[in-house]
């Protein structure tokens, strides 16, 4: 673990049910200072839910979420989402702003104004020249549209740092770039890191710990070395049979 010990997140047996639907049932978890953690699990699993209960995109039916030692559910929201870098996963920029409006929205909706020079150092960041800042997210490609959205993310100084699948819709290139990139800005910033994937490799890559969900549970909770060799259960070994067989098959081409 890269961790300092500090706990910065805190579920205790959240739950949250739709009608019918019990999209996170129970799920009581620690996330310590420093690490990158990935949360992975087939479609409907209950990762995009449980990660928005941390910055209260979803108020959670029961149980409660904890972030720094405070109950997410008291604190003021704009302070919240300050401290909490979000990167959605359909990027999610507002159409009719520029790039450097788009960046800068969290700070403004908390009363702050972000100056030219901090944008563009924001878009450095993520590898993009400052002059982005007056574009509009309609002239970016895919890549970039989401650089700009980790830029976003990163607008507020935020400790905490959630990403809702942000490389799904990129070309493997790019996704692979960003990826490290991301990784890179994580270390820098001594941030703590949670991703929510559907790709397994993508995972044991770029995390320290990787939490694998069903049903919405909780079904495996490993590091990267350890699902490789093994461990984790049935569900987490299915997904791990995926890059491993690719693997596999590439191996078997070379001379
Ligand atoms: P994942 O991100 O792992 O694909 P989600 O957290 O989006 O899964 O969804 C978990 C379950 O909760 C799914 O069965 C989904 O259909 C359901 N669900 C999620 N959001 C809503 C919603 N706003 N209304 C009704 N059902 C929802
Ligand atoms: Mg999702």
């Amino acid at each position: 673990m890269t961790g300092s010990g500090a706990m910065v997140l805190q579920f205790d047996r959240v739950t949250k049910t739709y009608d019918t639907v019990t999209a996170i049932n129970a799920v009581s978890l620690e996330i310590e200072s420093g690490s990158f953690v990935a949360l992975v699990g087939a479609s409907g699993s209950g990762k995009s839910t449980l990660l928005k209960t941390v910055n209260r995109l979803v108020e959670p039916g029961g149980g409660s979420v904890r972030f720094e030692d405070e109950d997410v559910a008291t604190v003021p929201l704009p302070a919240l989402r300050r401290k909490v870098g979000y990167v959605f996963q359909s990027i999610g920029l507002f159409p009719h702003m520029s790039v450097g409006e788009n960046i800068a929205i969290g700070p403004r909706l908390a009363g702050e104004k972000l100056s030219v020079s901090r944008i563009a150092e924001l878009l450095e960041l993520v590898e993009l020249d400052g002059s982005y800042a007056n574009r509009m997210p309609h002239e970016l490609s895919g890549g970039q549209r989401q650089r700009i959205g980790v830029a976003r993310a990163l607008a507020g100084d935020p400790r905490l740092l959630l990403m809702d699948e942000p490389f799904g819709a990129l070309d493997p290139v790019t996704r692979d770039a960003l990826g490290r990139r991301v990784r890179d800005l994580h270390q820098e910033f001594g941030l703590t890191t949670v991703m929510v994937t559907h790709d397994m490799a993508e995972a044991l890559l770029l995390a320290d710990r990787v939490l694998v969900m069903d049903g919405g549970q909780i079904v495996a909770d490993e590091t990267p070395r350890a699902l490789v060799n093994g461990s984790g259960g049935a569900i987490a070994q299915g997904l791990v049979a995926v890059p491993r067989s690719q693997a596999d098959a590439l191996e078997a081409l070379e001379e």
